[in-house]
């Protein structure tokens, strides 16, 4: 399989470092909040490509994403809604691992969260220290980036050009504005860790460096995230790691496009802005999950509503076949079962191999639906035929989309029977509820709570959405 790897800007054959195992690190939320639509796109891309090297390339992938639950922004929001930084964290935790369940992503190997791995940090920072690539300042520790060679090898930044920009904002207490925290002491009032320097906490970067060699030792095989990270993030993980160990942090790096919200740049104060959730109450994961893996996963992305209808549509083509063959099929034992389709049958071969080579060139998931959208075209072609009564022929399609579909957490959906149905119909009527209600058409709006209820079916509005 060939990835593009940021560090050697090409595509790179990948395997990993002892041919069986894959040493993979992506970069986690920072729980202050619940996530927005931008920050499902790794959390899409990187399980697609986990379950494809789990399922296809027969590699064992031990995937490790850290929590950030000690930051700036949790400490800001817990002041503002007058909770604990620990009960902010708690909450978000809770909603992070929900929304994974309901995206049908696999949970990670380990999900370390950075408060429970203080210690490492220290110590990490007083290696740094020793080795004279950090320095004290009044209670703060810094790393001197001038002192690192290979400051800006990721993200091709010359610190030449770095030392220009950063002029501006210097802080008092670095003796050069390109050096990062790595320890701050603390405010009144804020979280604090007892350190040889102050009471204080580690500074994001440090983190990520010391959950992931923990877990998967100095060289990892796949560090990935959203290209935002790049700089400085990245960045200065690797200053970190290779000034300690002397050995390279992570062979492939791998990061995701942006998104923009109907062709701007997100922004909350501009309305240009959704969580992850509000998605979900109107659309079904599979759909999101479909949108999402429709365009390169380097490539930027333009989230919009017509974007997710139009998934949608697509995903209900595909498994209109799915349900028609397989409840023909569930129906039809007594028909014999012949072998008219045998030709059909070999000529299905040529959409795995489309399917693999286009996962295998980049995880190129446009090439990849495009090739099983085909299946399903050459299937309801067959099925006009003469031979097009052949259903094991059929059910050897539908398999195969199965199959396929499975690293994408597409095509999984079993066959709806009348209860699944009844769930679905309930959840429609809801939905178009919650949009009257939007458009201010509450008497309308109530009249389908009301309704409902008298079919016994009561409706409760919980800040995580409407439940029945
Ligand atoms: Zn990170």
């Amino acid at each position: 399989m060939k990835l593009y790897n940021t560090l050697t800007r090409k595509k790179e054959t990948f395997q990993p470092q002892d041919g069986k195992t894959v040493k993979m690190y992506v970069c986690g939320p920072t729980v202050y909040d619940y996530l927005h639509i931008g920050n499902l796109r790794p959390i899409i891309v990187f399980d697609t490509l986990r379950k494809y090297m789990e399922r296809f390339a027969g590699w064992k992938v031990v995937y490790v994403q850290n929590i950030t639950d000690i930051e700036d922004k949790l400490i800001a929001r817990a002041a503002e809604t007058g909770l604990t930084v620990e009960k902010l964290a708690h909450r978000y935790t809770k909603a992070y691992f929900d929304l994974l369940e309901q995206l049908d992503v696999k949970k990670p190997t380990s999900s370390p969260r950075a408060t429970e791995y203080i210690g490492g940090m220290i110590e990490l920072i007083k290696t740094l220290i020793d080795k004279g690539y950090a320095y004290e300042s009044d209670g703060d520790v810094y790393y001197r980036v001038a002192g690192f060679k290979d400051y800006g090898k990721l993200s091709g930044r010359r610190l030449e050009e770095l030392e220009v920009g950063a002029r501006i904002a210097c802080s008092t207490k670095k003796k050069d504005a390109l050096d990062f925290t790595l320890w701050k002491a603390a405010k009144p009032g804020e979280p604090k860790w007892e350190s040889p320097w102050s009471e204080g906490r580690p500074g994001w970067h440090t983190e990520c460096v010391v959950l992931s060699r923990e877990f998967l030792g100095d060289t990892l095989d796949i560090h990935a995230g959203g290209n935002d990270l790049i700089f400085p993030h990245h960045e200065n993980e690797i200053a970190q790691a290779e000034a300690t160990s002397g050995k390279l942090f992570s062979r492939f790096w791998l990061h995701n496009g942006m998104l923009t919200f109907d062709g701007e740049k997100m922004s909350k104060s501009l309305g240009n802005f959704a969580y992850a959730y509000q998605v979900l109450e109107k659309f079904d994961p599979e759909t999101v999950r479909y949108f999402y893996l429709s365009r390169h996963y380097r490539k930027p992305l333009d989230y919009s509503e017509a974007g997710l209808t139009e998934a949608s549509k697509a995903l209900s083509r595909v498994y209109a076949l799915i349900d028609e063959v397989e409840a023909e099929f569930a129906a039809g034992e007594e028909v014999e079962v012949g072998l008219s389709g045998r030709e059909f049958v070999d000529s299905l071969g040529q959409f795995r191999e489309r399917y693999s080579a286009a996962m295998d060139d980049d995880l190129n998931t446009v090439a990849a639906i495009a090739a099983i959208q085909e299946l399903v075209s050459e299937a309801n072609r067959f099925r006009k035929t003469a031979e097009g009564q052949d259903r094991r022929a059929l059910t050897q399609v539908t398999g195969l989309i199965r199959e396929l579909g499975s690293p994408l957490g597409l095509f999984q959906r079993e066959r709806q029977t009348g209860r699944d149905l009844q769930d679905e119909l309930i959840r429609l009527l809801i939905d178009l509820r919650a949009e009257l209600r939007i458009q201010k058409e509450f008497a309308l709006a109530d009249s389908i709570r009301v309704r409902l209820a008298k079919l016994g079916i009561t409706l409760k509005d919980t800040p995580q959405g409407t439940i029945w």
